[in-house]
């Protein structure tokens, strides 16, 4: 059966893998995000499968907006725009500063996702799947950014409990560093890589099919009785145990 799926943050890195996983399975995939030129690409890689349609997802208008554009029946949520919103900013030095920085990375990861699951909650047929991006910097802790994921982890279980009555499972993704992403924009250094590299148990850096498989087994049969979980895909930097 082909599943209606929407992706948000889809024109670059996580997003757009994901979104692709579900393309090639045959799926009908929406992708949204702020710029249309990214999510253009994402739509042709996806070929016929993919329909790119930007919207703002801190944004209400633009959220009532999509719903337009969606259809009727959706199987698969997955919030996945976000991202450190520090790494655009110059660090504040003053409590007004401050304050924003705070709201722009809670806008960015949570809200989005917020806003986005209880627009779509009555669109997800019984059984659906709603998974979010969260971060490995909900445990190591990354000020603002880490805060913000940690609230979303907290998020998921409200979520997974209300939507939980009709079947419908949540939960959260939390990668590592995961490589070939806009995350870390012009950040990253080669010693830092090595470094996160470092932290893992396998060796290697992540790459967004990590999470996008992730992702897709989360919202496949097999993955019913998970619900209200945190998912680790980091190559072990953290741990549960
Ligand atoms: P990218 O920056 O490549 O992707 C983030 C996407 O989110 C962009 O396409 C961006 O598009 C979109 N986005 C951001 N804000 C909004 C918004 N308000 N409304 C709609 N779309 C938005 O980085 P990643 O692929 O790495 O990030 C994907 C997710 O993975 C994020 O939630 C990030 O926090 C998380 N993550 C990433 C890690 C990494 O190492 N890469 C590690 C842990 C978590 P646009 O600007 O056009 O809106």
């Amino acid at each position: 059966m082909s599943r209606n799926v929407v992706v948000t943050g889809a024109g670059t890195g996580i997003g757009r893998a994901i979104a692709l996983r579900f393309a090639a399975a045959g799926d009908s995939v929406v992708v949204t995000g702020r710029r249309l030129d990214p999510l253009a690409e994402t739509a042709r890689l996806g070929g016929e499968a993919v329909r790119a349609i930007a919207c703002d997802g801190t944004d209400p208008d633009q959220l009532h907006a999509l719903l337009d554009e969606l259809p009727d029946r959706l199987h698969v949520l997955v919030n996945n725009a976000g991202g450190n919103t520090d790494f655009d900013q110059p660090d504040p030095d003053d409590l007004r500063g401050i304050a924003a920085q705070w709201r722009r990375n809670f806008d960015a990861n949570v809200v989005t996702a917020v806003l986005t699951t209880r627009l779509l909650s009555d669109r997800l047929v019984d059984n659906a799947s709603v998974v979010s991006i969260g971060s490995i910097a909900a445990d190591n802790g990354a000020a603002s950014y880490g805060a913000a994921k940690a609230a979303l982890a907290s998020w998921n279980l409200t979520a997974a409990t209300e939507l939980g009555v009709r079947g419908v499972t949540a939960n959260v993704i939390a990668p590592g560093y995961i490589s070939d992403t806009e995350f870390f924009r012009d950040r990253m250094t080669p010693q830092r890589r090595e470094q996160l590299v470092a932290a893992t148990l396998n060796n290697r850096v992540g790459v967004p099919s990590d999470i996008a498989e992730t992702a897709f087994f989360l919202a496949s049969e097999g993955a019913r009785h998970i619900s209200g979980q945190v998912v680790h895909v980091n190559g072990g930097a953290h741990t549960t145990r």
